[in-house]
């Protein structure tokens, strides 16, 4: 089985794509992993996106998309993968499709992990972060015994940057319109279900695989 798992950050996707993948026995795929593997083993188009890094530029989605193709061409990924947050702006749904049809297969599911902006919010926006061993605790859902100590060091908890609910704002503004058109991709051709997010991981990994 091929899928692709989507959903806004603090949707729990990485967990949910491990969970299914880990369910499954096929490897669970991010483009970060596409691109690292690709930059091991110092393929062509890895080292064109290298040339772009270096000059301090966005590697076009071109070369991208190459890296993703020579990564699902790989024997691990033959019986089945899950992918974790694409496609996505960068390798679009349409993309992907063309390499997959390509090499002789398809997406067969695309998880559509649903989650509220105003619940993506609550979630990133209660995360702390400890100063002393980097842990990640949160003031609701996993709350240290004293607020601002850490419970594991005794370092000082902070809120991360990206953590700030204008920067989370910010951030959902710029993903919500890029996830629907990839979302819409997959609801047209009837491969899309979408699960409440708010569920817990083994909830949600039996709904998409069910
Ligand atoms: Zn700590």
């Amino acid at each position: 089985m091929r899928l692709a798992v989507l959903g806004p950050p603090g949707s729990g996707r990485e967990t949910i794509a491990g969970s299914i993948a880990a369910s499954l026995g096929v490897p669970c795929l991010s483009l970060a992993d596409a691109v690292q593997a690709e930059m091991r083993a110092k393929t062509p188009a890895a080292l064109q996106a290298l040339k772009h890094m270096n000059a301090g530029e966005l590697v076009p989605d071109h070369v991208l998309l190459s890296m993703v193709r020579n990564r699902l061409t790989q024997p691990d990924v033959a019986a089945g993968f899950v992918l974790d947050g694409f496609p996505n702006h960068a390798v679009t749904a349409v993309a992907l499709d063309a390499v997959l049809f390509d090499l002789g297969t398809l997406i067969d599911r695309a998880i559509d992990l649903v989650l509220p902006d105003a619940e993506v919010v609550r979630r990133l926006a209660g995360r702390r972060t400890c100063r002393g061993c980097g842990r990640t605790w949160h003031t609701e859902f996993a709350a240290p015994a004293r607020p601002s100590v850490c419970d594991r060091c005794g370092g000082e908890l902070f809120q991360r940057h990206d953590d700030n609910p204008d920067r989370i704002t910010a951030g959902l503004q710029s993903y919500r319109p890029a996830a629907a058109a990839t979302l819409n991709h997959y609801r047209a051709s009837g491969k899309l279900t979408s699960i409440d997010a708010t569920l817990t991981p083994a909830e949600i990994t039996a709904k998409a695989l069910g």
